[in-house]
């Protein structure tokens, strides 16, 4: 929902106050957030229980009366004191206090506690408990425990949503057919229930968040996200691009007769997919999943030649340079040869060379332009803009994506402004929960087979300490004719480090092998030093190639069979599944080997393992998002926004299911409940949901 159009009504301007500003951080800011905010523990304080059934271990509540008190300073300054209620004898111990604690439990007076039992030097013990005086009434629900923030105080933050729930409409903003059939608890009840339930309600249930209260409140937040993500859909269906039918298809054919290979068949299907999105009158928004050589790049080329075909100009960026050269490289060999203008531009280009390129484009003479961020600058104008493709997605922020897609705003035919059609290129496989509620506005085509003849490259982890052992294998490597890569470690603190130790390492190989030619890559070397080196190593003069993760994505070199990842244990599941889909592209069997330095973190062995147990890219996504959770999986947590915050996309796909079917049916029958429920749950939110 774009910002003119959300319902989110004018945010106060922050009053100061620093109460303010801690409630803010927490994302709230008028009552209806509040009234959302919602516990993740509780306490039960509604009952006394008897000091002799306080056992270690327990969390308890008793009363009982201060038989004595004293400031102990030996072993170390504390405030001890005892009590009692008649079944039984408490210590409690506090090894901080106030002067004011001090008077609570003078002896004789009558003290309500709370806190947790352990085993004491004396006896059952509590340490800083939380004392109040014996005469208050018990409450009659389970003390909710809400998330906080540094200096908020659970009971300031309670008492604020209190009053936000006697002040704010919490009335059904679902049709009561489907929270009938749905066995759906009312709202207001599910809000009041979970802000204080009842004595006696089941604290497990709350706490595993089992109960109906927040099945109806998880359902709410997923049937929210659904719905926005619908209305990104509607909303693309009424922008409007131009249908690009080939009008030449035998330009298709031509090109595949011309490949040195067969298409598979998971190539056709996604290319038959993809023509017919390019064919429709509305723009296109499609990912083309594929693992990692499963060979995206020449259907990139199919829907290149069909848009051409089509009489308009196609963009292709991609992350690095190294990446979009590689592309054009490849995508000319198969596109020139056919009539089509492919035209380069990246940042690097000599003025000379810019001008002309962009000339070309310009003029509508370059049918095909690849580059890189180059792409989206002002200055690059095309005239008859009619698909983009974002080769290895991810990696481009929200931002760049939105701005490839800016450059078809311009462009008007006799109907209105029209918008490009685009195709998503991606190697991490976003798994189907993930991508059935985060990419619900984003038709998925897959390519799930490699082509023929690959076998899965075997991954080896080996310890540091058996680096020598690895150089007698990249020369058995290199002695049989192949080519390896040795990837530097990841230093995250510096740029500069990082790049030293790849000149070191280059060195130090380039001692161990004076019989080899050993190529150095790395991000701060000019392009057409970056270019010479690949260019040798795509060729097989450069035998073994010291990179830095600039090869990370999408670099393809058959021949080479070996990769060792120096500091494995530094690099996250994905980026090692991509720098080991270097290798195996060939026919010949490759390794990886997973250089690694402990003692281990048990998440870096984990990854380690994940590696070592599967070459399967839907596994290790998998596997990737348990770690990670699905906000830094799919690069938003920047955002500073959580996706969910209540559902689980793991434990509860039932209900994704069930929100999934509810959002069509009220898109269709109720457009009014979509919005009071939208306004609810996504005010100011359904931006994040956009690409
Ligand atoms: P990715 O999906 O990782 O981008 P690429 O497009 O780089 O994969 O393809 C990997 C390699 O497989 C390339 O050398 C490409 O030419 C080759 N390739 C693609 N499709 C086929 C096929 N159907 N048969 C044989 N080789 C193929
Ligand atoms: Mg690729």
């Amino acid at each position: 929902m774009s910002r003119a159009s959300s319902a989110a009504p004018e945010r106060a301007a922050a009053p100061g106050g620093q109460l303010e500003r801690k409630f803010q951080r927490l994302g709230l800011h008028e009552p209806a957030d509040f009234v959302v905010h919602l516990p993740i523990r509780y306490e039960d304080e509604t009952h006394i229980s008897a000091i002799a059934a306080a056992l270690p271990g327990r969390a308890v509540q008793v009363e009982g009366e201060v038989l004595h008190s004293e400031v102990l300073l030996r072993p170390r300054r504390q405030l001890v004191a005892t009590i009692s209620d008649g079944t039984g004898r408490l210590w409690l111990r506090w090894l901080h206090f106030y002067p004011n604690q001090r008077r609570q439990v003078e002896t004789g007076n009558r003290i309500r506690v709370r806190g947790e039992v352990r085993q004491g030097f004396n006896g059952p013990e509590i340490v800083h408990p939380r004392v109040s005086k014996a005469v208050e009434a018990l409450p009659d629900a389970l003390t909710p425990v809400y998330p906080t923030t540094e200096g908020l105080s659970q009971a300031v933050l309670r008492k604020r949503i209190q009053q936000a729930l006697s002040e704010t409409d919490l009335s059904e903003s679902l049709p009561e057919s489907l929270c009938r059939r749905l066995a759906l608890l009312p709202f207001a009840e599910a809000i009041r229930v979970l802000h204080g339930p009842p004595a006696g309600m089941s604290v497990h249930e709350l706490i595993e968040r089992e109960h109906p209260a927040w099945r109806r409140i998880k359902f709410d937040e997923l049937l929210a996200q659904q719905l926005s993500l619908a209305l990104a859909r509607a909303r693309r269906r009424a922008q409007r691009a131009r249908p690009l039918a080939a009008q030449d298809a035998e330009l298709l054919d031509r090109l595949r007769a011309s490949l040195p290979f067969a298409l598979t068949a998971a190539q056709e299907r996604v290319i038959r997919e993809i023509a017919s999105d390019l064919a429709r009158s509305f723009p296109m928004h499609r990912l083309l999943q594929g693992d990692v050589g499963s060979g995206k790049t020449v259907v990139a080329a199919f829907a290149a030649a069909q848009a051409v075909a089509s009489g308009h100009q196609v963009a292709i960026m991609a992350p690095t340079e190294i990446l979009a050269e590689q592309h054009f490289n490849k995508l000319a060999g198969w596109l020139e040869p056919l009539g089509l203008t492919v035209v380069w531009l990246t940042g690097s280009l000599t003025p000379r060379l810019r001008r002309q390129a962009l000339e070309a484009i310009a003029s509508g003479e370059a049918d095909l332009v690849i580059g890189t961020q180059a792409l989206i600058q002002d200055k690059v104008h095309f005239p008859r803009l009619g698909l983009v493709i974002l080769d290895e997605q991810h990696r481009f922020g929200v931002a760049q994506r939105l701005e490839l897609n800016r450059k078809g705003d311009r462009q008007e035919d006799e109907g209105g402004p029209c918008v490009p059609h685009q195709l998503n290129m991606s190697a991490t496989p976003i798994p189907r929960t993930l991508a059935m509620t985060f990419f619900a506005d984003l038709d998925v085509s897959m390519i799930d087979e490699l082509p023929p003849g690959r076998s899965p490259v075997i991954t080896k982890l080996v310890s540091e300490a058996r680096r020598e052992e690895v150089l007698s294998l990249v020369h058995r490597e290199v002695q049989s004719g192949r080519q390896a890569y040795w990837v530097c470690p990841l230093v995250q603190e510096s740029e500069a480090l990082q790049l030293q130790t790849a000149v070191d390492t280059h060195a130090w190989l380039r001692d161990a092998f004076p019989d080899m030619v050993v190529g150095l890559v790395h991000g701060r070397m000019s392009p057409s030093e970056k270019q010479q080196v690949m260019e040798g190593f795509r060729q097989g003069s450069v035998h073994l190639l010291v990179a830095t993760t600039v090869i990370e994505v999408g670099v393809d070199v058959p021949n080479a069979c070996l990769m060792i990842i120096e500091h494995a244990e530094r690099f996250g599941l994905a980026q090692l599944h991509q720098l080991r889909g270097r290798v195996g592209r060939g026919t010949g069997q490759s390794v990886c080997v997973l250089l690694y330095q402990g003692p281990l973190s048990a998440v870096a062995r984990e990854r380690l393992r994940a590696m070592y147990e599967t070459t399967d890219g839907f596994e290790i996504a998998r596997r990737d998002l348990e770690q990670r959770g699905p906000g830094e999986f799919l690069g938003m947590r920047q955002s500073g926004q959580e996706l969910l915050r209540y559902a689980d996309l793991q434990s509860d796909t039932a209900i994704v299911e069930e929100a999934r079917e509810a959002a069509a049916w009220l898109m269709h029958h109720h457009p009014d409940h979509v919005r009071l429920h939208l306004n609810r749950w996504m005010r100011g939110r359904q931006d994040l949901l956009r690409s």
